[in-house]
């Protein structure tokens, strides 16, 4: 009854939703039903994005993250305009059409050389679309980017709840700033995409259905989530992960709530367990966001303890996975990779056409 009234009218109330996550009675089900939404708007295509992670320096120092300013273990690096760009074209001849430049919030990486880096992969590949995951900043900082020619862009909002929000950042960010930062990015016209850890420390069901509900206001062309891992050099390194189950549950609930959304089955995901992307997969996402970067930076871009993927060239990384996308029964498409509507079967979805702007 819950899942197909989740189905049917994409929303159930807030008594069902804490039934559901709390329990595994519906899970089968659930997963049943996310797979077949899935399928009706992008068949068993999966999205492929490339990550390029270009700095782990970072001003903030998130309680959770293993790249805070205040881990003094960890060796820095950047990649040069150069290194970013001969990434981007590996990643091209291997059929990606979408590059994310991920990383800390690291002011070596000023407004003017962040255009020029956005300006230069714009020209060279027209074809492609140029994500960008570098935290807040300003209005005018995110509409020079736009202008440079990015058009999505990465910021999870971590959780909805300003109480639990503060207990994992320390005083100075805030949740307000965060939201605020989701909403200029979608006023410029950037395809946004938000997303929260599932079983960080102090998380409850309450704030969960928190997060759920901020997403339904914001309507994200991405929603990217993944369990909590604890990085040993962190104040939370004595919390428990979170749990697999719990996220693929949370994948399944996202897809029947936003049926045309890029849902990622995330390296977290299969961080937690070999597997847990392809399960990812079949409980509803449907992108995957395999690593770019050079071999020799990537054990330093450690958000969390033994991250996957740290040791293989780009190409090993694409073939890996190619075979388990299709061990899951779907298949990678090189294509830009945009929210596909059904936009009769919607009708009601206000925002479509400005939230899914797709220049
Ligand atoms: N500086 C950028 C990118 C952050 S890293 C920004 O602020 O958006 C990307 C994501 O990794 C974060 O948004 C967070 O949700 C996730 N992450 C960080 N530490 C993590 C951890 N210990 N376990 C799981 N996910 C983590």
């Amino acid at each position: 009854m819950i899942i197909e009234q989740l189905h049917e009218t994409r929303d159930i109330s807030d008594v069902d939703l804490k039934l559901l996550i709390e329990t595994g009675q519906f899970d089968r089900e659930l997963f049943r039903h996310a797979d077949k939404v899935r399928k009706e708007y992008y068949e068993t295509d999966v999205y492929i994005r490339g990550l390029i992670e270009f700095t782990n320096y970072c001003r903030n120092d998130c309680f959770y993250c293993g790249i805070r300013r205040n881990n003094h273990n960890l060796e820095r690096y950047r990649l040069s305009q150069n290194e970013i760009l001969s990434c981007c074209e590996i990643g091209y001849g291997l059929g990606y059409r979408t590059f994310v430049l991920q990383g800390g919030e690291d002011p070596f990486y000023t407004d003017e050389l962040m255009n020029e880096i956005i300006s230069e992969i714009r020209e060279k590949y027209t074809d492609c679309a140029i994500t960008l995951s570098i935290g807040e900043k300003s209005y005018e900082s995110y509409e020079a980017f736009f202008k440079a020619g990015a058009n999505r862009y990465l910021l999870r909002h971590e959780t909805a709840n300003p109480e639990h929000y503060a207990k994992l950042h320390p005083a100075g960010m805030s949740l307000e700033n965060r939201k605020n930062s989701l909403r200029n990015l979608k006023k410029i016209g950037y395809q946004v995409g938000s997303g929260f850890m599932v079983g960080s420390p102090f998380q409850t069901t309450d704030c969960l259905i928190e997060d759920l509900r901020f997403l339904q206001e914001l309507e994200p062309a991405m929603i990217g989530i993944g369990p909590f891992i604890s990085h040993h050099e962190t104040p939370f390194n004595r919390f428990k992960s979170g749990s697999l189950q719990l996220t693929l549950r949370m994948i399944g609930i996202l897809r029947l709530m936003f049926p045309y959304a890029l849902i990622p089955a995330t390296t977290a995901l299969g961080t937690a367990d070999p597997q847990g992307r392809e399960m990812g997969l079949r409980a509803g996402a449907n992108v995957v966001m395999p690593n770019l970067s050079p071999v020799e930076v990537r054990k330093k871009y450690e958000l969390y303890d033994n991250k996957i993927c740290t040791g293989d060239e780009a190409a090993e990384c694409r073939d890996c996975l190619s075979r388990r996308v299709s061990s899951a029964g779907y298949k990678i498409v090189t294509d830009v990779g945009n929210v596909r509507l059904l936009k009769e079967q919607h009708p009601q979805t206000k925002t479509v056409p400005e939230t899914f702007n797709t220049r």
